[in-house]
Protein backbone atom coordinates (compact mmCIF):
# COMPACT_ATOMS: atom_id res chain seq x y z
CA UNK A 1 0.00 0.00 0.00
CA UNK A 2 2.37 2.85 -1.35
CA UNK A 3 -0.31 5.40 -0.77
CA UNK A 4 -1.12 4.74 3.02
CA UNK A 5 -0.09 7.07 5.24
CA UNK A 6 0.93 4.69 7.93
CA UNK A 7 2.58 3.09 5.43
CA UNK A 8 4.53 5.94 4.35
CA UNK A 9 5.57 6.65 8.43
CA UNK A 10 6.88 3.29 8.60
CA UNK A 11 9.21 3.67 6.11
CA UNK A 12 9.65 6.91 6.98
CA UNK A 13 8.57 9.28 4.23
CA UNK A 14 6.26 11.22 6.58
CA UNK A 15 7.88 11.98 9.93
CA UNK A 16 6.47 10.58 13.21
CA UNK A 17 7.67 11.42 17.17
CA UNK A 18 8.63 7.52 17.41
CA UNK A 19 8.14 5.45 21.01
CA UNK A 20 9.05 1.83 20.02
CA UNK A 21 9.75 -0.20 16.79
CA UNK A 22 10.69 -3.88 16.08
CA UNK A 23 10.46 -5.86 12.93
CA UNK A 24 6.95 -6.06 13.41
CA UNK A 25 5.65 -3.31 14.72
CA UNK A 26 5.85 0.93 15.21
CA UNK A 27 4.77 2.76 18.06
CA UNK A 28 4.29 6.43 17.78
CA UNK A 29 2.61 9.46 19.36
CA UNK A 30 -0.84 10.56 17.38
CA UNK A 31 -0.51 14.16 15.60
CA UNK A 32 -3.51 15.43 17.41
CA UNK A 33 -3.36 13.53 20.99
CA UNK A 34 -7.35 13.69 22.66
CA UNK A 35 -5.11 12.90 25.79
CA UNK A 36 -2.00 14.20 27.49
CA UNK A 37 -0.36 10.30 26.48
CA UNK A 38 -1.70 9.29 23.03
CA UNK A 39 0.08 6.54 21.71
CA UNK A 40 -0.87 4.53 18.17
CA UNK A 41 0.43 1.00 17.74
CA UNK A 42 0.77 -0.39 14.19
CA UNK A 43 1.64 -3.23 12.60
CA UNK A 44 4.48 -2.69 9.64
CA UNK A 45 2.78 -4.76 7.53
CA UNK A 46 -0.05 -3.21 5.78
CA UNK A 47 -3.61 -4.52 7.14
CA UNK A 48 -6.30 -1.70 6.62
CA UNK A 49 -8.06 -2.75 9.70
CA UNK A 50 -9.52 -4.93 12.75
CA UNK A 51 -11.77 -6.23 10.17
CA UNK A 52 -9.47 -7.36 7.59
CA UNK A 53 -7.24 -9.70 10.03
CA UNK A 54 -7.48 -13.71 10.04
CA UNK A 55 -5.77 -16.16 11.80
CA UNK A 56 -2.81 -15.30 10.74
CA UNK A 57 -2.90 -12.24 12.66
CA UNK A 58 -3.28 -13.41 15.50
CA UNK A 59 0.00 -13.51 17.63
CA UNK A 60 0.37 -10.35 15.93
CA UNK A 61 -2.70 -8.92 17.57
CA UNK A 62 -2.02 -10.69 20.54
CA UNK A 63 1.53 -9.05 20.89
CA UNK A 64 0.15 -5.39 20.07
CA UNK A 65 -2.17 -5.90 23.12
CA UNK A 66 0.02 -6.78 25.35
CA UNK A 67 2.75 -3.73 24.55
CA UNK A 68 -0.11 -1.26 25.55
CA UNK A 69 0.33 -1.46 29.59
CA UNK A 70 3.76 -1.83 29.14
CA UNK A 71 3.67 1.40 27.20
CA UNK A 72 1.20 3.03 29.09
CA UNK A 73 3.88 2.84 31.84
CA UNK A 74 6.82 3.83 30.19
CA UNK A 75 4.85 6.94 29.41
CA UNK A 76 3.90 7.71 33.00
CA UNK A 77 0.27 6.05 32.95
CA UNK A 78 0.58 4.34 36.22
CA UNK A 79 -3.28 4.91 36.72
CA UNK A 80 -4.45 3.23 33.69
CA UNK A 81 -5.21 4.09 30.37
CA UNK A 82 -7.45 3.47 27.71
CA UNK A 83 -7.54 1.65 24.61
CA UNK A 84 -9.26 1.62 21.33
CA UNK A 85 -9.29 0.21 17.61
CA UNK A 86 -11.74 2.15 15.27
CA UNK A 87 -13.00 -0.09 12.53
CA UNK A 88 -14.38 0.95 9.47
CA UNK A 89 -16.13 4.19 8.74
CA UNK A 90 -19.35 3.23 11.03
CA UNK A 91 -16.21 2.45 13.35
CA UNK A 92 -14.93 6.24 13.46
CA UNK A 93 -11.73 4.48 11.56
CA UNK A 94 -10.05 7.30 9.25
CA UNK A 95 -6.78 6.09 8.71
CA UNK A 96 -7.27 2.54 7.21
CA UNK A 97 -4.00 0.90 8.31
CA UNK A 98 -4.73 -1.06 11.75
CA UNK A 99 -3.64 1.18 14.91
CA UNK A 100 -4.59 0.42 18.18
CA UNK A 101 -4.92 3.70 19.97
CA UNK A 102 -2.98 3.89 23.94
CA UNK A 103 -3.85 6.90 25.36
CA UNK A 104 -4.60 8.31 29.12
CA UNK A 105 -3.33 11.24 31.55
CA UNK A 106 -4.54 14.03 32.65
CA UNK A 107 -7.75 14.48 35.14
CA UNK A 108 -10.18 12.30 33.97
CA UNK A 109 -10.70 10.48 30.96
CA UNK A 110 -14.47 10.55 29.65
CA UNK A 111 -17.12 8.03 30.33
CA UNK A 112 -18.20 6.07 27.12
P1 LIG B 1 -8.63 6.66 13.53
O1 LIG B 1 -9.66 7.74 13.57
O2 LIG B 1 -8.42 6.14 12.13
O3 LIG B 1 -8.86 5.56 14.53
O4 LIG B 1 -7.29 7.32 14.03
C1 LIG B 1 -6.35 7.89 13.20
C2 LIG B 1 -5.43 8.68 14.08
O5 LIG B 1 -4.28 9.00 13.33
C3 LIG B 1 -6.04 10.00 14.56
O6 LIG B 1 -6.06 10.02 15.98
C4 LIG B 1 -5.11 11.06 13.97
O7 LIG B 1 -4.88 12.14 14.85
C5 LIG B 1 -3.83 10.27 13.70
N1 LIG B 1 -3.06 10.79 12.58
C6 LIG B 1 -3.54 11.14 11.36
N2 LIG B 1 -2.53 11.54 10.56
C7 LIG B 1 -1.39 11.44 11.31
C8 LIG B 1 -0.01 11.72 11.02
O8 LIG B 1 0.39 12.14 9.93
N3 LIG B 1 0.88 11.49 12.03
C9 LIG B 1 0.48 11.03 13.26
N4 LIG B 1 1.44 10.84 14.17
N5 LIG B 1 -0.80 10.75 13.54
C10 LIG B 1 -1.73 10.96 12.58
ZN1 LIG C 1 -0.59 0.95 5.37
Amino acid sequence: MTDCLFCKIVRGEIPSKKAYEDDEVLVFHDIHPIAPVHLLLIPKAHVASLGECTAEHQSLLGKMLLMAPKLALEHGLDNGFRTMINTGPGGGQEVFHLHLHVFGGGDRIPKL
